[in-house]
C-alpha cells in the first residue's frame, strides 16, 4: 500500500480577506473590543451581530475560548459550588473542566452505540442527582434525538446548555444545534469550524441570562458596546452583583472570523463531501460499524468515527501502529493513558471515579480521524483504502 503522506493538523491559511482585516484592526492600534472612536462597531461587536442573526439567536457574546464559554454560561445559569452538573461521559476535557471549574460536581452519563447520550440514564441520573443543569457534549458532532431529550429536560425542570464545539452549523430537524436550550456554546479554536487560534461564543434568547454572562465575561460597565446584547434596563439588576471574570475576546481574532463566518456553509458542505466518502467505504468493510445517523441529523464532518467492536487493547495499539505506518492518524478512546487532545473520563481524576460499563464497552473499541480541509477528495479515498486494509488484516489474523 502506498502511504498517505498528508498532515492532519493542518488547516487552511486564512483568506486574503480575513488577513487585510486583520491588518487593519492592528493599523488602528484598537485591539481591544470596547475601543472604539465614536460610532464604530468594532469587529467584536459585528461578530456577536453576524453570529446571533447565523444562528438564529437574540442573544450572542464572544469571549476568549469555548471551555470559558461552558463556565460563564454554567454560572450564569445559577450552578453553584457543590451542585451537580449532568454530561455524557464521552466529550472531551475542555468539558468536565468547565463544571469543575466553577466547583460543580461533574455526573457523566452513559452513551449508546452511535455515540450519544443515553436518555434511559440520563433519566435514571437527574432522579437520583438532583442535578438542575445538563452540560450536553455534541461530541465530534454526533446529536442525540433533540425531540426526546428537551421533552424529558422539561419533564423534569433541568436547563440544557450546549457544548457546540463540534456542531457549528449542524441542525436536528431543521433547527440549529445551540438552540435547544437556555444556551449554546461555540469554539472558533483552530481546530473547530472557524479558526481564530482561541476563541468562543455563547448565543441564548434570555435576556436575564445573557446580561449575566456578559458582566462576567469582564464588560465593566460597557455592556452597551456590544453588538447582539440584551437591553441596558436588563443590567440593572446584575450589574453589581455579578463579579468580573475577565475573559472578552478582541478585535483582532473577531476580525478573523467574520470572513469565515461568511464562508462557513460552503465549508460544511466541502467538509461533509470529504467524510461522507470516507463512511461509506468503511460502512461496506466487514467488521466496522459506522454510528447511525438519523435523517433529522444535518451533521458537520469534520471528523469520522468508526468501531471495532471487540477488538483487544493490544490489538488496537498495533491497528493504530499500522495505520500509523502507512500515514493515517487514528486517534482511540479507549487508551488507559490521554494522548494529546484525546482522553477519557478514567483520566479526569478529580470527577471521582464512576462506573460507566456501557460507555467503556463503547470507547474500548472507538477510533476518531480529524478531517481537515485541506485533504482533497481524493486523499480521503486513500485514507479509506488504508484504514479498510488494516481492518481487513486484522480480521484474517484474529481468523487464523
Ligand atoms: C474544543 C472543545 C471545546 C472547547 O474548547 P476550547 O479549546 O476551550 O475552545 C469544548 N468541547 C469539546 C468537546 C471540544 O472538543
Amino acid at each position: 500500500m502506498r502511504p498517505f503522506t498528508g498532515n492532519f493538523t493542518q488547516q487552511e491559511p486564512l483568506s486574503d480577506e480575513a488577513i487585510d482585516a486583520a491588518v487593519d484592526v492592528m493599523r488602528s492600534g484598537r485591539l481591544h473590543r470596547y475601543n472604539v472612536v465614536d460610532g464604530e462597531m468594532g469587529a467584536v461587536s459585528a461578530l456577536e451581530r453576524a453570529y446571533a442573526d447565523w444562528q438564529g439567536a437574540r442573544f450572542c457574546l464572544a469571549c476568549t475560548s469555548g471551555g470559558y464559554a461552558m463556565g460563564i454560561a454554567l454560572r450564569a445559569a445559577g450552578v453553584e459550588p457543590g451542585d451537580a452538573v449532568l454530561t455524557n461521559a464521552f466529550t472531551l476535557a475542555p468539558v468536565p473542566g468547565a463544571i469543575a471549574g466553577v466547583g460543580a460536581n461533574a455526573v457523566l452519563v452513559e452513551i449508546d452505540e452511535n455515540l450519544v447520550i443515553d436518555l434511559d440514564d440520563l433519566a435514571a441520573k437527574i432522579d437520583r442527582s438532583g442535578a438542575k443543569v445538563l452540560l450536553l457534549s455534541h461530541m465530534r458532532g454526533h446529536i442525540a434525538d433533540m425531540d426526546a431529550l428537551v421533552a424529558l429536560l422539561s419533564k423534569t425542570k433541568v436547563q440544557l446548555i450546549e457544548d457546540c464545539a463540534h456542531t457549528m452549523g449542524a441542525r436536528w430537524n431543521g433547527k440549529r444545534s445551540g438552540s435547544f436550550g437556555l444556551a449554546g456554546c461555540f469554539s472558533t479554536q483552530t481546530y473547530k469550524h472557524m479558526n481564530s487560534g482561541e476563541g468562543g461564543l455563547v448565543v441564548s434568547d434570555d435576556a436575564d441570562f445573557m446580561a449575566r454572562a456578559t458582566m462576567l465575561s469582564g464588560s465593566y460597565m460597557l455592556y452597551d458596546r456590544h453588538g447582539a446584547g440584551p437591553h441596558g434596563d436588563v443590567y440593572e439588576a446584575v450589574r453589581l452583583a455579578t463579579p468580573n471574570l475577565s475573559g472578552r475576546m478582541d478585535n483582532l481574532r473577531a476580525s478573523v472570523l467574520l470572513p469565515q463566518l461568511a464562508g462557513l456553509d460552503a465549508n460544511i458542505e466541502r467538509w461533509n463531501a470529504r467524510h461522507d466518502l470516507i463512511a461509506e467505504r468503511l460502512m461496506s468493510v466487514p467488521g466496522i460499524a459506522m454510528p447511525h445517523r438519523p435523517d433529522a441529523e444535518f451533521y458537520v464532518g469534520s471528523s469520522i468515527q468508526f468501531r471495532l467492536p471487540g477488538i483487544g487493547a493490544d490489538e488496537a495499539g498495533r491497528f493504530l501502529e499500522s495505520a500509523a505506518v502507512l500515514g493515517v492518524e487514528l486517534k482511540w478512546f479507549g487508551s488507559d493513558a490521554p494522548v494529546g487532545f484525546t482522553s477519557n473520563h478514567h483520566s479526569w481524576f478529580y470527577l471521582g471515579s464512576t462506573d460507566l460499563p456501557r460507555t467503556d464497552a463503547i470507547l474500548a473499541g472507538l477510533f476518531d480521524m480529524r478531517i481537515p480541509l485541506t485533504f482533497s477528495k481524493a486523499d480521503c479515498a486513500h485514507i479509506a483504502d488504508i484504514i479498510a486494509h488494516w481492518v481487513a488484516t486484522l480480521a484474517s489474523r484474529s481468523a487464523a
